[in-house]
């Protein structure tokens, strides 16, 4: 039995290695997740086999809690996968993140506790949870609950960013030294356990690293909130991984090294993308809630142009550049974006699509919306490919972007936004940008491209706006 449980842990493995392989590509993802889906199938199944539940006195109970637990746990992820909006993406998967942290939190916690108690039965007092779980396994369980825990914390608060219900970037005063010394604490508590078998200690620990995540997150704002999300994603890898050494399951530590390796190398993508490092994001408190009220400080006014305007100077432009952002998630407005484009090209108009590494909200977000509306890949274009055309186009269309095309990420040190790369729209002869109204984006910041003399506001909702421009520029 053992052999066939370590084989389909194996498999499950090299499913999920597979899976996330073609999950590189747009062309392969949908198969690469129903790849990895398969192996999560198999792993949960196989363990119904295990000693642990089969062989154990309490068999059927632990059967019945296991059923409960997939029941509820997968019905509400099918319930909730089914509605989620596109637009409520990058929430869920905050939420589901904090999930698998908090999963192998628990499983620390059980494990900790359960040698605790097992050392309290020593009359000696000489046993500790080290003697008791064993050296490398005692670490490894303390090392998952510390990451699994902040990780659970964080990408609670993480999702209420994203979702509305926190406003960003709330600082308190001497942050930094709060952070520096919940984290020596927490970090003191956790090598206590393992020379004690205490469980107040066990619980102060607990509670230490929780309110570490919290503050850890809370100060992240500006527009630095991917590198923290994708950086909780690795850590929940981490601590999966150190559990399922724990645990003894292979499954749980090759899944874990695999999400701790893909999401330490999107951290780094992001942090570049956003040319931050790591520890600036962690420990910088970049945020701001102070963003000056609109226009304030900046030079021009915003002007408006109307749709048949703009479509006459993209039906004669040579070329334009289309950015698209959040809002055009917002609006759906990527199949209008297409079909316009199409239109272009029939007049002879070259159009190319710029995509910002942290445009929307999660990584890769346009590029999933452009794959959905059909746009070829090979008139998609990464930002270090693109922004050194720009200074030779007629036209960039911006439409719901806002943060990845602010000019006060280069020229302005006091914005928040100050070092990020942008996609240098501000560069095109004409920039026409389409959003509902004077809104700032997801930093919070004004943005000086909109006031500049090249740029013209197209006010309206995505969707609407971009019908109209097809109208406009078919009836030329
Ligand atoms: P932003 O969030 O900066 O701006 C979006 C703009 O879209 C807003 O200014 C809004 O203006 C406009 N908008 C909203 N709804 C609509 C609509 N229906 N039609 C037209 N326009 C609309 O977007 P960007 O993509 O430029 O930047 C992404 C930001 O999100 C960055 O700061 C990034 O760091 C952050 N982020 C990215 C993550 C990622 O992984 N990619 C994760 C978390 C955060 P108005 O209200 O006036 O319409």
């Amino acid at each position: 039995m053992d052999m066939i449980i370590q084989a389909s842990y194996l498999i499950a493995a090299v499913l999920f290695i597979l899976g996330l392989k073609q999950m590189s590509s747009p062309v392969t993802a949908r198969r690469g997740i129903l790849w990895a889906g398969a192996g999560m199938v198999l792993a949960t199944l196989v363990t119904f086999l295990t000693p642990e539940v089969i062989d154990s006195a309490q068999a059927s109970t632990n059967i019945t809690l296991i059923i409960v637990a997939i029941a509820i746990g997968g019905g509400y992820a099918w319930y909730s996968g089914r509605k989620v909006a596109m637009t409520d993406m990058p929430q869920m998967i905050a939420m589901y993140n904090g999930m698998g942290g908090g999963a192998a939190a628990a499983i620390a916690a059980v494990e900790l506790l359960k040698a605790s108690s097992e050392a309290a039965a020593d009359p000696s007092g000489a046993t500790t949870i080290a003697s008791t779980l064993g050296t490398d396994v005692a670490i490894l369980a303390i090392l998952g609950a510390v990451i699994g825990t902040i990780s659970f914390s964080g990408s609670i608060i993480a999702w209420a960013k994203l979702d509305g219900r926190l406003s960003l970037s709330r600082i308190l005063p001497k942050q930094h030294l709060v952070n520096a010394v919940l984290a020596i604490a927490t970090v003191g508590f956790a090598i206590a356990i393992y020379f004690s078998a205490d469980i107040n200690t066990i619980i102060i620990f607990f509670v230490l690293a929780l309110i570490l995540g919290v503050f850890i997150t809370v100060p992240v704002g500006g527009a630095d909130m991917p590198v923290i999300i994708s950086l909780f994603n690795a850590l929940t890898g981490l601590a999966v991984g150190f559990e399922g050494y724990v645990l003894g399951n292979a499954a749980m530590i090759i899944a874990g090294i695999v999400v701790g390796s893909a999401g330490s190398l999107l951290t780094q993508l992001m942090a570049k993308a956003m040319n931050r490092s790591v520890a600036n994001v962690f420990f910088a408190g970049v945020g701001t809630d102070a963003a000056a009220p609109a226009g304030e400080g900046i030079e021009g006014v915003m002007k408006e142009i109307q749709a048949q305007d703009a479509g006459i100077l993209m039906a004669f432009a040579s070329q334009v550049i289309i950015i698209p952002g959040y809002g055009m998630a917002v609006a759906q407005a990527q199949h209008k974006i297409w079909e316009l484009t199409q239109i272009l090209n029939e007049k002879g108009v070259s159009v190319k699509f710029a995509i910002h590494p942290v445009a929307g909200r999660m990584p890769g977000h346009m590029n999933v919306l452009l794959a959905e509306a059909g746009v070829p890949y090979d008139k998609i274009y990464d930002m270090d490919d693109v922004n050194a055309g720009f200074k030779n186009t007629t036209v960039a269309l911006v439409i719901g972007a806002n943060d990845v095309v602010n000019p006060s990420a280069k020229n302005d040190s006091s914005s928040p936004l100050y070092g990020m790369p942008i996609l240098n729209a501000f560069e095109a002869e004409n920039v026409i940008v389409i959003k509902r109204g004077r809104g700032t984006g997801f930093s919070g910041m004004e943005n000086p491209l909109f006031f500049a003399d090249n740029t013209k506001m197209l006010f309206g909702d995505g969707q609407k706006a971009a019908s109209e421009l097809i109208q406009a520029v078919k009836e030329l």
